[in-house]
């Protein structure tokens, strides 16, 4: 049974995380999305938020998990049995800066692979942060997050 593990901020969770979920979850039995507890990051949504948020997105994908974890991927993989680590590529920026990772979780973590799935082109400018950026001043943000969550993001602003 294959396991692989889909972590990031999610800080919100977007469109284009959406897409690299459903297609990684075609590629493994289960896949775990997972939501990184970062102290040092300065976040619009707590960890609690975050990970309801991405349940209500997932509820109905049937190989889907979400968790959250601290602390390095490498180990989190290993304690919940998760052998294929999925990251997202838009551009070369991204490249590289995964690439690094990539080489640091081979170190750390021998048993874990890591997959690269590239961004669909509807997708490859666009960020969670771009959606903070947009969303501050009330912009449009339907091309860019799942329906559920944009009254959450337009709560938060209001506030
Ligand atoms: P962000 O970079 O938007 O803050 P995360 O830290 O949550 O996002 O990223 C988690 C993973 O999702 C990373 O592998 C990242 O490259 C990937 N990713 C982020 N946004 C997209 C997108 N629009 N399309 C495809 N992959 C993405």
């Amino acid at each position: 049974m294959k396991k692989a593990i889909y972590a990031g901020s999610f800080d919100p969770v977007t469109l284009g995380h959406l897409d690299i979920i459903h297609r990684a979850a075609k590629l493994f039995d289960t896949l775990v999305v997972a939501v990184l507890e970062n102290p040092n990051k300065c976040s619009l949504f707590t960890v609690e938020e975050r990970k309801k948020h991405l349940e209500l997105v997932l509820c109905k994908m049937e190989n889907v998990e979400v968790a959250s974890f601290r602390g390095l991927l490498a180990d989190f993989a290993s304690e919940i049995g998760a052998t294929t680590a999925v990251r997202g590529l838009r551009n070369a920026v991204d490249f590289a800066s995964e690439y690094q990772m990539y080489l640091i979780n081979r170190k750390l973590g021998k048993e874990m692979e890591t997959v690269f799935l590239a961004a669909d082109e509807e997708h490859i400018s666009l960020s969670s942060t771009n959606v903070k950026e947009v969303a501050v001043f009330g912009g449009n943000i339907d091309f860019m997050v799942p329906q559920e969550i944009k009254p959450f993001i337009i709560e938060k602003y209001k506030k």
